[in-house]
């Protein structure tokens, strides 16, 4: 085989894309009801939106990003994430003019050259909402919500949501000391992976997914204890708002997320479904970012979710509806007189909105009868020379097996 798709892509099938039809079709029922609009945005930008946005020194913009020169020498990267293009695209089409609150989505490929492996792709699916121009503890609510709408529109109920607080300019530089403080002295008991995100990303070491780290990390000081009383009074009302509204939730001060830009709320979403790449979304505030990428000072919140690993939860719960949707009619040719009559009648019949098929192939009528049944069309009908002569035919019901009568010119009838 000459030519194959890149590693850590994936082509999406027939038979598949169904799955992602699914998906997306629960993700913009939704956001529709929850008033969020879909903006698409291109899939590269100028590489400097990512690494500020993202920040430095993060595994995203550090060893991740698919970064290039092009021809003019400009360094591009394909968007790994749909925060900092929504925003660039906000700021730069002055959206926030239009109206004090936006709120967005959008559904579309990332890329990240991370190590593939089951739900950790390099080419992958997200989509996301943004909600921006109001500091609103409701609006982070909201955000967790519509992730658990779509969930449970798709059948999934049994995800869990855990919500931590990341604090803000505030109190979060005072708590990064206490906590850098800390690690450093446990520094020799660490991964060297952690031990070398001490100084530069102290925060990331409480995610680490080593099971010795975290036995290691039981007593350190956690954000949520040192919050400001903004961020305090904040959390809180996020929390009263999924309480009185029902909502499951773990409050998780380890969870600290992998971008830079948070404020206030954090929140992820796990599910037991998935293997050692648990998340399925993730989000939270960032209310200094719009200024940060020279807008107006604007608060926000969002979130981002993963098709891929939605769609493996699905297909594990068989929760999928079923896959290919055969055409509903199919015209059988007995000769070639019947092709050409065959041929305009079924574009006639498309013109009226009902799938049809028929055969390219000069194949016999028996082939062609299990073409359709191959296909999994619920009805068939054969013509030839008497057919065409009579103005009638026999339609067949592949489910059933049921035989009628119908006129030709009349088709068009048995589907309305
Ligand atoms: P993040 O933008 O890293 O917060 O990711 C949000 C969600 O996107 C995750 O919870 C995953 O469902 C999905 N995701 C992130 N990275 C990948 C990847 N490399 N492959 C597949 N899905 C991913």
């Amino acid at each position: 085989m000459k030519y194959r798709s890149i590693k850590g892509t994936k082509d999406i099938l027939p038979g598949e894309v169904e799955a992602w039809q699914h998906v997306e079709g629960s993700v913009r029922r939704v956001m529709q009801r929850f008033n969020y609009h879909e903006i698409r945005t291109p899939v590269f930008e100028t590489t400097a939106l990512f690494s500020r946005s993202i920040g430095e020194l993060t595994d995203i913009v550090t060893k991740e990003m698919y970064t290039f020169r092009d021809r003019s020498d400009e360094s591009v990267t394909l968007k790994p994430e749909g925060t900092a293009s929504v925003l660039r695209a906000y700021i730069q089409n002055n959206i926030g003019e239009q109206a004090s609150l936006t709120k967005l989505y959008y559904i579309g490929p990332m890329f990240r050259q991370e190590r593939p492996q089951a739900g950790r792709l390099r080419q992958f699916h997200q989509y996301g909402a943004e909600a921006l121009g109001s500091q609103s503890p409701a609006l982070d609510a909201e955000m967790m919500i519509i992730t658990l709408e779509i969930y449970r529109a798709l059948g999934i109920t049994d995800t869990m949501l855990k919500v931590n607080s990341v604090g803000c300019q505030r109190c979060r530089p005072r708590y990064k000391d206490l906590l850098i403080d800390h690690l450093k002295k446990i520094a020799s008991q660490l991964t060297p992976d952690s031990q070398s995100r001490i100084q530069n990303n102290p925060l990331r070491v409480l995610d680490s997914k080593d099971e010795g780290d975290q036995r290691r990390l039981r007593d350190v000081p956690l954000m949520k204890d040192f919050l400001c009383r903004e961020c305090s009074e904040h959390f809180v009302e996020v929390l009263s708002l999924l309480d009185e509204g029902g909502i499951p939730h773990q409050i998780d001060g380890k969870l600290v997320r992998g971008l830079d830009y948070y404020t206030k709320t954090a929140f992820e979403i796990t599910s037991s479904a998935l293997g050692s790449q648990d998340a399925l979304a993730g989000g939270g505030r960032y209310d200094l970012l719009v200024e940060e990428l020279g807008g107006k000072p604007t608060p926000g919140v969002g979130f981002a979710a993963g098709i891929e690993r939605l769609i493996m939860v699905l297909k594990k719960k068989e929760l999928l509806p079923s896959a290919f949707r055969g055409p509903r009619l199919y015209i059988v040719s007995a000769d070639k007189n019947a092709r050409r009559w065959t041929f305009q009648r079924s574009m006639e019949l498309r013109r009226h909105g009902i799938a049809v098929e028929i055969d390219y192939l000069e194949r016999s009528v028996k082939a062609q009868m299990r073409e359709a049944n191959r296909m999994a069309c619920e009805l068939v009908l054969i013509v030839g020379e008497r057919e065409l002569s009579s103005g009638s035919g026999t339609i067949k019901n592949m489910t059933s097996g049921m035989e009628s009568s119908v006129a030709l010119s009349q088709l068009e009838s048995l589907f309305t």
